[in-house]
């Protein structure tokens, strides 16, 4: 663990959503934030300052949605490969999104899922967690019904009950994903798909999850299959799209997460002519995600950002920036979406005392150029992160 570290962030936002300070002294020793306060001229000795008053100060990131062995290439034959790679070149491929991540002040990432489960493979035999820079945290393979949409994020439920699958296999997994819906229609805007599981069935899943100590990340899309996820207890829903505004009540009501993952609807649209859809749908799609946003925002759902990175178009890292722009167009302020990126998903990770800069929290937290306005575009551009005590 690194020296004590005298900063003056020229203006820091909290991950709260607050409002971001102007010229602010942080102290962080043993890892921790020990002081936080307005600067003021002459109380500290000048050698001893990291002067970081061109630079905002902000929590660490969080994408809360992603596919670590995939990449976001377009490319379907290199795509199609990706999912038939041998571990010892998946791993190379995971470490890579790793080093995207982080460089784009990324220090934890929720994976939704590999038909290989891969990405808990290299969790279990690669990394030193507590020391590891990034945390992960890692579903497996993903549950879906046999000739339902999923396989290539998981495996179907073939026999029995979903929660007999659950008690089954467990080893290592973080949380459980379970594919409630279909994937958006780019040739029919709204067309909504059949639930994958019923309530009582997903409610028995959900509480086989939640007695091994797990909680439950569901891919659901449209009004019924949201209702669904949500009645059953489940802790996040994925996508989420169409699925109306009783849900998105209940949502709040409930204190269930929502990643909305607007940006892979929004790369959908670019590359629409590659993927057999229409971009003038996919347009519509996010649109009317964004308006679901904004809804949710009035609403007080607590909402985080999940990019779907490794999705077609969708890129580790760099989607985040994009993701943090669609919260901006769907009217939240800079440091909502922040929070959102920070202490939202913190809390959804079950990660403890990170996500904000707050005394005796740990000091995670990333350093980019200019005031908070440069945001969340600065975060393309040699950032630092500090991690486990010391910029990595
Ligand atoms: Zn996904």
């Amino acid at each position: 663990m690194s020296a004590e570290k005298i900063i003056l962030a020229g203006w820091m936002m909290d991950g709260t959503g607050a409002p971001a300070r102007e010229k602010i002294l942080v102290r962080i020793g043993r890892g921790v934030f020990e002081e936080i306060r307005p600067f003021s001229d002459g109380a500290v000795n000048p050698s001893e300052l990291l002067d970081l008053s061109e630079y905002t100060l902000l929590p660490a990131l969080v994408d809360a949605h992603v596919h670590l062995s995939m990449s976001g290439t377009v490319d379907q034959n290199i795509r199609k490969r990706q999912l038939d790679d041998d571990f010892e070149t998946a791993k190379k491929c995971i470490s890579r999104h790793l080093a995207q991540l982080l460089a784009h002040g990324v220090s934890a990432v929720r994976d939704g899922g590999d038909r290989n489960g891969y990405a808990l493979r290299y969790k279990k035999d690669t990394m030193d967690e507590p020391r590891a820079p990034i945390s992960l945290r890692v579903a497996g393979k993903a549950w879906h019904k046999p000739g339902r949409y999923g396989s290539f994020v998981g495996r179907a439920l073939l026999k029995g009950r979903l929660a007999d699958g659950i008690y089954r296999e467990t080893e290592h997994i973080d949380h459980v994903k379970i594919i409630q819906s279909g994937l958006n229609s780019l040739t029919h805007f709204g067309k909504e798909s059949l639930p994958q599981f019923q309530t009582n069935e997903l409610k028995e899943a959900v509480a086989a999850a939640a007695a091994l100590g797990l909680r439950t990340m569901a891919h659901a899309n449209g009004k019924l299959p949201v209702r669904i996820a949500l009645l059953a207890g489940c802790s996040s829903i994925e996508h989420g799209f169409f699925m109306g505004e009783e849900n998105l009540a209940l949502m709040a009501e409930m204190g269930i997460f929502w990643v909305p993952t607007a940006c892979a609807m929004k790369a959908c649209g670019a590359c629409a002519d590659e993927i057999g859809g229409e971009r003038r749908v996919a347009i519509k799609n996010l649109e009317h995600q964004l308006e679901q946003m904004a809804l949710a925002r009035r609403l007080g759902v607590s909402l985080a950002v999940g990019t779907d990175a490794g999705s077609i178009g969708v890129h580790h890292g760099s989607a985040v920036v994009d993701e943090l722009q669609l919260f901006l167009e769907a009217g939240f302020s800079i440091e909502e979406a922040i929070k959102c990126a920070s202490l939202n998903g913190a809390n959804l990770l079950g990660l403890e005392r990170k996500g904000r800069i707050q005394k005796g929290w740990r000091a995670d937290f990333i350093v980019v150029k200019g005031s908070p306005s440069s945001l969340p575009d600065s975060l393309n551009n040699n950032i630092r992160i500090h991690a486990d005590g010391r910029f990595l």
